[in-house]
């Protein structure tokens, strides 16, 4: 097949998938290309590493499908990074159990604001001269201010700037748990050295290391180990290391040796500027005004600011309608006096697709199975306990449905409630943490 062809067949596909699954979309997915197109099977080349990885992890089945819609046949896909992989690639390989790099945390993707300046700085200086100027690091904040996302876009840095050297990126608790299965399996030499002589050891959320004694003997060697030779040591935590419950002094004062920086919640400026950030990532077309509606509406973390772009993009296009500032209320549920803030349908909406791990547009969807309509239900029993929403309203935001079957769900949730002690857990954690936000 031509290239020509192809391209336009790589198209079709792109604009099936936007109208699929609008919200896996980026705005890179316009530097895809076809890299081959023979015997039934796509390959398609992308810019970075991590995106191939993206593609391959969050996209692969709507890309298929949408394939197989754009050329009337079944036609399998592959993802490839079309630039050849440096050195850095293969430093990388030592840590084959740390998390894949999202493409979206990277310093450009990054606001930067006057609640988290010197964090973001600070990363910037340590990816620039790991090991020397700040050691150890330390990165403090609640939840959903920026952390990890930071932590990712060190590495991306860094990879791109220290070929040769190396860099290991884990979760606390995949360090923890790798801890206890070198132990189980023996192999706890090969564990130490693993962590104890790479380049650039970073840590997410130590706070996962309280009440566990044998981890942090192992994790405070392993810090001496790397602070000795002059290695750098990245670290965060839900709160100051002087905060930190039931973790030995001798670590928490560690971390307070080389520099301390908190992330605090983004003012209203920064929130502004992360809305539309987001937005452009995801090639979402913001009308004047809109990002400061959600700005003004969504105050805590970033997590839950990109949860309101997300819903209302969602509802949008399950609408089939263009996004306004009434939908934008409609959607997140804002009434215009309303204030202290109330649960609305969009918080129901994101706390149900964490707790099932559904999407919020499988939530939204037609689909009938059971893994996504007892949670769509719930969802329907919740907003009618914690919103004044008629049941019409709720029914709007679930995509669509009658009032007859938002009443028959909620009969229904309230029959489980009583007899199914899993979901009454569930359903009570829900409102708990719903309970919450507001
Ligand atoms: P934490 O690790 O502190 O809980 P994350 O790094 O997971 O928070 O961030 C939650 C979400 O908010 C991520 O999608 C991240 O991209 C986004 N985010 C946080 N801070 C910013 C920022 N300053 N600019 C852009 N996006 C941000
Ligand atoms: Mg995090």
């Amino acid at each position: 097949m031509d290239s020509q062809n192809s391209t336009r067949i790589l198209e079709r596909i792109l604009d099936e998938v936007r109208t699929t699954d609008p919200l896996t979309v980026r705005t890179w997915f316009n530097d895809l290309t076809v890299q081959s197109f023979r015997g039934g099977h796509l390959d398609i080349g992308c810019p970075e590493e991590t995106q191939a990885h993206y593609l391959q992890d969050h996209c692969l089945s709507v890309f298929t499908q949408a394939a197989q819609k754009a050329t009337g046949y079944l036609v399998s896909i592959s993802f490839h990074p079309v630039q050849a992989q440096t050195a850095s690639g293969l430093a990388w390989s030592i840590a084959p159990s740390a998390p894949r790099l999202h493409p979206d945390y990277s310093f450009d993707n990054f606001v930067v604001g006057p609640c988290n300046r010197l964090a973001h700085a600070s990363c910037i200086a340590i990816s620039q001269n790991p090991g020397t100027i700040y050691n150890p690091l330390f990165l403090h904040g609640s939840v959903g201010l920026g952390k990890t996302h930071l932590l990712h876009a060190v590495c991306h840095d860094f990879r791109q700037k220290h070929n040769g050297l190396s860099i290991q990126f884990l979760s606390c608790e995949q360090f923890v748990n790798g801890f206890i299965s070198a132990i189980e399996e023996g192999r706890l030499s090969e564990f130490q050295n693993q962590h104890r002589k790479v380049d650039v050891l970073i840590i997410d959320d130590v706070q996962f290391l309280r009440e566990r004694e044998q981890s942090q003997e192992e994790f405070f060697h392993t810090f001496n180990a790397l602070y000795n030779n002059r290695r750098q040591i990245v670290l965060t935590a839900d709160c100051a290391p002087g905060q930190l419950p039931s973790l030995e002094e001798r670590l928490t004062s560690r971390f307070k040796w080389g520099l301390v920086a908190r992330l605090d919640p983004p003012s209203y400026e920064t929130r502004i500027a992360i809305v539309k950030k987001k937005a452009h990532l995801r090639d979402i077309k913001l009308p004047e005004g809109i990002a400061e509606l959600i700005a003004e509406h969504v105050q805590s973390n970033i997590r839950e600011i990109e949860g309101a772009l997300t819903i209302l993009y969602a509802t949008a296009q399950t609408a089939g309608q263009p996004i306004t500032a009434e939908l934008a209320r409609q959607a997140l549920g804002i009434q215009q006096t309303a204030v202290p803030r109330s649960v609305t349908m969009a918080d129901i909406i994101q706390a149900v697709s964490r707790e099932f791990d559904i999407r919020v547009t499988d939530l939204q969807s037609k689909k009938r199975s059971q893994s996504i309509a007892l949670p769509r239900q719930i969802c329907m029993y919740l907003g009618r306990r914690l919103t004044r929403h008629s049941l019409e309203e709720i029914g709007g935001h679930l995509g669509g449905r009658d009032h007859s079957t938002v009443l028959h769900a909620c009969s229904k949730i309230e029959d489980i409630y009583q007899s199914d002690n899993r979901i009454r857990t569930r359903i009570d954690l829900l409102t708990r943490q719903l309970d919450h936000t507001t």
